[in-house]
C-alpha cells in the first residue's frame, strides 16, 4: 500500500564534488568541477549573475515584496553546488519580504562538496558570511535522502541529496519559482533530460515561474513539451541570452493515481492549534508549529515529559534493517534529523550529547545481520561503521568481547529536560487538563476537558501515546501499550566511566550527573508503572552479559547493585503493530471503508476517490521506544503539512507513517 521500496534508491552515502580551485578576477579563487569540466559560477562576478540569472528573471524582489499568504514561498533548485544561489534568494527574502513572510528553499544535489570546500567557495562573498556560516555548520552528512535545515526564524532549507530527477519524483511539495541550474547542458546531458521537465511541471504550483542560464535546444524543447512558457532574455557577462518563463497549468500529481487513500487534505487556517500530549512527539510538534507563527496549546492531563519520555537520560540511536526496508530509511533519516535538529535549539548541548552509540554483535546472527548490512549499504563511516571488539573496547573506554556497529552521530538525550524546554518556546502555552472528547465544528475542532470546560482550535494533533486511540475518531488506530523500566545507579567515587552509549540487547549510556542509566525492560501490554525488582535483575543481567568488566569494575568500585540500591522508572510506550510511528492526517475509517471496499475483492482495481480525512485531525504516535529519532522528524513533517509547505520526507516514507497504512492493509487483506 506504500510504494513499492523499491521506488526509492538505495540507502547509500553519495560522491562528494570533485574541485579544482582556479584563481578569478580580484583575486578570490572559484571552484571548478573535474568531473563535469565546468564552473560552479561565473568566474568574473558569479553574485551579479545570480541575481540576475535566478533572482531577477523569477521577479523575486517584487514577489517577496507582495507576498502575503500563510504558507511560505517556495523556491526549487537543480543542482545546489556552493549554495550561492540559495543564499542570494535568502538575502533577497529578508530585504524585501513582509515580517510575517516565510521562505522554503528546496534544492537538489547529487555530488555534495565537501564541509570545508563549500567555506572555501562562500568565502569569497564577505557580506554573505553569517549566511554562509550558519549553511556550513549545518551542512548535512553525504547520505541520499532529504536533509531539512533552519537558516532562521522564517526560512527553511531542504536539500535532497540524490540525483535531481530521482529526487524531485520523491518530493512532496510544490514550488513558485525554479532556478534551472546544473552545469551546461553540453556538459550534463544526464540531467536536462524530457524527464526532469516532466517532474517539474507536476511540481509547480499555478503561476510557478523558471528562470535558466541556458538557451539550449533540449531545454526549450523541454519545457514546452512539459507546458512551460518560456521566453529568450538578455543575459550577462559573456552571455548574451538565457530564458525566463512560467507553467501554463501545473501537471497533475499522478503518483497518487495508485494510493488515492493517501491523497492530502486541502489546506485549513491554523491560527491556533491544540497539541494533545506533551512528550517528545506532542512537545516536539508544538515547539514546530509555533516556530512558524502558530499559536499552540500543548496540552497534558500531568507535566511536560510525564510518560514514555519523562527519563531524565535515554539513547538517541536506531536499528537499521540489514535489507533497506521504509522503516529503516524513516529511521536513518530521523536520526540525522534528530542530530541536526538538537544542534540547532540546543548548541550548548545541555539537553544531549553526540558521543556515539556502538550496537554491539554478541551472537552470530546479529554479527551476520551486520555484516549483511555493512555490505549492501554504502552509508559514510561518519553514519555507520562495523568496528572489531578492540575498537570497541578503545571507544567505550572498558574492554569488550564482541564487535559491532559504531553510529558516531548518535548519543545520548535528556528526553525530561528537552519536553520541558520545548513546551516553553515562545507561542506554546502548557494546559495541564485531560482532554476526554473532540467534536468537529465548521471551522475548527472544540475539545471536552475533563473538568467539564471546552476548547476551540482551529486543528487538533494527538500525541498522547498509548490514550492515543482513546478518542472516536482514532479508535480504529491499533496500538499496544509496552512497559519499560530503567535503573539507574548512583556511582561511587573513582567508579569506572564510559564513553560511548553501549547497546545489544538493552541500552547502557555514559554517567550523567554522576548516576548511571541502563535498561530498559520490554513488556508488551503492561500498563503497570510501578518499579519491580524482578525489571531491576532483569537489567543488570543484560548490562552484565553486554559489557562484564565494566560491571566488574564497578562492583570493584564499590558500587551497589542491588535493586534496593537502585532508582528506576517504569513507563508505559506505545507501538503500532508494524512498529512504525503514526504520523499524519487521521483517516475517517468509516468512509475508508465504503469507499474501498472494493479492495477485498480486487486489490488491483484502485477507487478513484481521494481518501477522506478528519479535517484539521493530526497524530503523532506509535514512537515506541525510538521516539528521540522519529518524533522531531514527525514533528516537523506534522508542521509542514498543516502550514502547506513541501514535507521533509520523500513521499513513499511519508505514506509509510500514514496513520491510515494499516486499514488498507486490512481491507486488501479482507479483515
Ligand atoms: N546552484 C549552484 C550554486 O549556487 O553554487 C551552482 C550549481 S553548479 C553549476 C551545478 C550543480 O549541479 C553541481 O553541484 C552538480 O554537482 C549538480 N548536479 C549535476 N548533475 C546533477 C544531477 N543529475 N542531480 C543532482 N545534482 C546534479
Amino acid at each position: 500500500m506504500t510504494a513499492a521500496p523499491d521506488a526509492l534508491p538505495p540507502l547509500s552515502g553519495l560522491e562528494s564534488a570533485r574541485l579544482e580551485w582556479h584563481r578569478v578576477d580580484g583575486g578570490d579563487e572559484a571552484p571548478h568541477s573535474t568531473t563535469f569540466d565546468d564552473v560552479y559560477f561565473s568566474r568574473h562576478d558569479g553574485r551579479a549573475e545570480t541575481e540576475h540569472v535566478f533572482i531577477d528573471a523569477n521577479r523575486l524582489p517584487e514577489r517577496f515584496a507582495r507576498w502575503q499568504a500563510s504558507r511560505p514561498f517556495v523556491i526549487g533548485e537543480t543542482g545546489f553546488g556552493t549554495g550561492l544561489n540559495m543564499l542570494c534568494a535568502w538575502a533577497c527574502f529578508d530585504a524585501h519580504a513582509p515580517m510575517a513572510a516565510r521562505l522554503h528553499l528546496v534544492s537538489t544535489e547529487k555530488f555534495p562538496l565537501r564541509r570545508d570546500d563549500l567555506a572555501r567557495a562562500l568565502s569569497a562573498w564577505p557580506d554573505l558570511a553569517d549566511r554562509a556560516a550558519c549553511l556550513v555548520a549545518q551542512w548535512p552528512e553525504a547520505v541520499a535522502g532529504v536533509h531539512r535545515l533552519w537558516l532562521d526564524e522564517r526560512v527553511t532549507l531542504d536539500l535532497h541529496l540524490g540525483d535531481t530527477i530521482e529526487r524531485l519524483a520523491l518530493l512532496d511539495g510544490r514550488v513558485d519559482a525554479w532556478f534551472l541550474d546544473g552545469f551546461a547542458p553540453a556538459k550534463n546531458p544526464e540531467m536536462w533530460r524530457p524527464e526532469l521537465f516532466e517532474t517539474l511541471a507536476a511540481r509547480s504550483r499555478p503561476g510557478a515561474t523558471l528562470a535558466t542560464f541556458t538557451c539550449a535546444g533540449v531545454v526549450k524543447r523541454g519545457l514546452a513539451a512539459a507546458g512551460f512558457r518560456w521566453r529568450k532574455v538578455p543575459g550577462i557577462g559573456r552571455k548574451r541570452e538565457m530564458l525566463a518563463g512560467e507553467i501554463a497549468e501545473p501537471a497533475a500529481d499522478r503518483r497518487r493515481e495508485r494510493t488515492p487513500w493517501f491523497s492530502p487534505q486541502a489546506p485549513r487556517r491554523a491560527r491556533h492549534v491544540a497539541v494533545i500530549g506533551a512528550g517528545l512527539a506532542g512537545a516536539s510538534t508544538a515547539a514546530a508549529l509555533a516556530r512558524r507563527g502558530v499559536r499552540v496549546t500543548l496540552i497534558d492531563r500531568e507535566g511536560p515529559g510525564s510518560g514514555g519520555s519523562g527519563n531524565a537520560q535515554g539513547a538517541l540511536y536506531v536499528k537499521l534493517a540489514a535489507d533497506t526496508n521504509p522503516q529503516s530509511r524513516v529511521y536513518l533519516a530521523g536520526l540525522l534529523h534528530s542530530r541536526r535538529w538538537l544542534e540547532a535549539i540546543d548548541p550548548a548541548r545541555e539537553l544531549w550529547a553526540p558521543c556515539g552509540v556502538l550496537q554491539l554483535a554478541m551472537r552470530e546472527k546479529e554479527q551476520a545481520r551486520q555484516a549483511r548490512f555493512l555490505a549492501r549499504h554504502t552509508l559514510p563511516e561518519t553514519v555507520v561503521r562495523g568496528v572489531t571488539a578492540d575498537e570497541a573496547s578503545r571507544l567505550a573506554g572498558t574492554p569488550i568481547a564482541h564487535g559491532g556497529l559504531e553510529y558516531p552521530q548518535a548519543g545520548w538525550v535528556r528526553p525530561a529536560a528537552l519536553c520541558a524546554r520545548l513546551a516553553a518556546t515562545p507561542g506554546v502555552s502548557f494546559r495541564q487538563a485531560e482532554v476526554v472528547n473532540m467534536t468537529p465544528e465548521e471551522n475548527g475542532w472544540s475539545l471536552a476537558l475533563a473538568e467539564g470546560e471546552r476548547l476551540t482550535a482551529d486543528q487538533v494533533v494527538v500525541a498522547n501515546a498509548t490514550l492515543a486511540n482513546r478518542f472516536a475518531q482514532t479508535a480504529r488506530l491499533p496500538l499496544q501499550p509496552v512497559r519499560g523500566q530503567v535503573s539507574r545507579l548512583a556511582l561511587p567515587r573513582g567508579a569506572p566511566e564510559l564513553e560511548r552509549v553501549v547497546c545489544a540487547g538493552g541500552y547502557v549510556s555514559p554517567a550523567l550527573d554522576g548516576v548511571l542509566t541502563y535498561g530498559a525492560s520490554f513488556v508488551p501490554r503492561d500498563t503497570d508503572t510501578g518499579i519491580r525488582d524482578a525489571d531491576h535483575a532483569a537489567n543488570l543481567a543484560e548490562l552484565t552479559a553486554t559489557l562484564p568488566a565494566f560491571v566488574a569494575a564497578l562492583h570493584e568500585a564499590g558500587a551497589r547493585l542491588e535493586p534496593d540500591h537502585l532508582e528506576g522508572r517504569a513507563a508505559v510506550r506505545a507501538a503500532s503493530p508494524d512498529k512504525s510511528p503514526y504520523a499524519g492526517p487521521v483517516p475517517d475509517a468509516d468512509a475508508w471503508q465504503r469507499d474501498y471496499a472494493t479492495l477485498a475483492k480486487d486489490a488491483t482495481r484502485v477507487p478513484d476517490t481521494p481518501g477522506r480525512h478528519h479535517v484539521g485531525l493530526w497524530i503523532s504516535a506509535a514512537h515506541g521506544s525510538r521516539g528521540l529519532a522519529s518524533a522531531p522528524l514527525c514533528a516537523e513533517m506534522i508542521a509542514s503539512l498543516i502550514c502547506d509547505e513541501p514535507l521533509p520526507l520523500e513521499q513513499p516514507l511519508v505514506d509509510h507513517l500514514h496513520p491510515g497504512r494499516r486499514l488498507i492493509r486490512d481491507l486488501i487483506q479482507g479483515k
